[in-house]
């Protein structure tokens, strides 16, 4: 059986091709499922009976099973969600002023092992499948639906739990699926990757001929910091990042964002922040800095609030286009790098 949600639009497009089905099938299909989340194909009454015994044959839907559900005093929502063989994994949907955004987890555990990260103290145990990636929001869209607002998901950033460019093929569908016409339609400016750096992916994602916003995890602006906090550091260097961030801006003309945990006594003082404005001057990016949150087994500690806006002032000063990230959800453990859904049966 295959799981419909694993399907970006082109590729039902191909599966139906090869049952000597016409292009119109997908648009009609996902019109169903997407538009008016009708997800029994004997409902389907512009389908022929016979196709659509077939398709009930050959396609299932994943039933949208919350396991746990917490929500802040912010109105931020974490749930763990459980996957059809039982694993689970986290998702969280905030609530800025301009949309509500889902962060989707994009693998089980995460081999990077960032050295500040609460995700990456587990071991990755697999990738999750484009439709475990878009459960996450078709769930997230449910609860919305629930409280009756008219509300639904408007931005996504693949931020949770995983490395999104160690399972690129996954995440690059389930962008497609969300972004599309006849999918979600949730608009290309609206979706974010979040990666922490893996050069040849990045090249490659310059070529998708997608508007989604980039953002690299960098965090310091030395390779001495940076490889000290990040491992794929060590493979990858900021020479070979660097270049191919401004590789991709070339051929994108777009601008990344990136990502700079303010770390307290170790990436945070003035100096540092006059590296990366060396660092990044040559490109387009803007920083968004990040308040730790700090991870109990882990030994950083959160920088002073003076101290970050000091940073930011010296950033901007320098002509660095510069942002703090707002903070959601701390009270329920649902702020950044602190996404790790405890493995059940270990
Ligand atoms: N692997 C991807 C996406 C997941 S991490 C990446 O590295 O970008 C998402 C963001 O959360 C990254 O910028 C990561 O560095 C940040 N993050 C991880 N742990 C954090 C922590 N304890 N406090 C604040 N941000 C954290």
């Amino acid at each position: 059986m295959l799981n419909f949600y694993d399907f970006s639009y082109e590729l039902l497009q191909e599966e139906l091709a090869n049952r000597g089905q016409s292009n119109y099938r997908a648009t009609q299909l996902f019109k169903w499922v997407y538009k008016k989340q009708v997800t029994d194909f004997s409902e389907m009454s512009d389908i022929s009976k016979v196709f659509r015994e077939e398709l009930l044959s050959d396609f299932y839907f994943p039933q949208r099973k919350v396991h746990t559900k917490q929500v802040s005093s912010d109105g931020t929502i974490k749930l763990l969600i459980e996957l059809e063989d039982g694993a689970l994994v986290e998702a969280v949907l905030m609530r800025y002023s301009y949309g509500n955004v889902v962060c989707v987890t994009s693998q089980l555990g995460c081999n990077m092992a960032c050295t500040f990260c609460a995700s990456g103290l587990l071991r990755k145990r697999r990738d999750l499948t484009t439709g475990e990636m878009l459960i996450q929001v078709l769930i997230m869209n449910d609860l919305l639906r629930e409280e009756g607002n008219g509300e639904r998901v408007t931005h996504v950033v693949v931020m949770g739990t995983g490395e999104p460019f160690d399972n690129y093929d996954n995440v690059l569908n389930f962008i497609r699926l969300i972004n599309h016409p006849y999918g979600l339609e949730i608009g290309a400016r609206h979706l974010t990757i979040s990666t922490c750096g893996i050069p040849d992916k990045i090249k490659k994602f310059a070529h998708e001929g997608l508007q989604v916003n980039l953002a690299i995890s960098l965090h310091a602006a030395n390779n001495k910091t940076r490889s000290r906090l990040m491992k794929i550091n060590r493979t990858y260097p900021l020479e070979a990042l660097m270049e191919a961030i401004k590789y991709y801006e070339k051929m994108t003309n777009r601008r990344v964002t990136y990502e700079y945990i303010l770390l307290k006594d170790v990436n945070d003082s003035l100096a540092d922040a006059d590296e990366l404005s060396d660092l990044i001057r040559g490109t387009n990016g803007y920083v968004n800095l990040i308040p730790f949150n700090p991870v109990e087994e882990l030994p950083y500690q959160r920088t002073p609030n003076n101290r970050v806006s000091a940073f930011l002032d010296r950033l901007i000063k320098r002509g660095i286009t510069t942002t703090v990230r707002k903070e959601f959800g701390t009270d329920i453990d649902a702020a950044c790098g602190q996404l790790r859904a405890k493995e059940e049966n270990s």
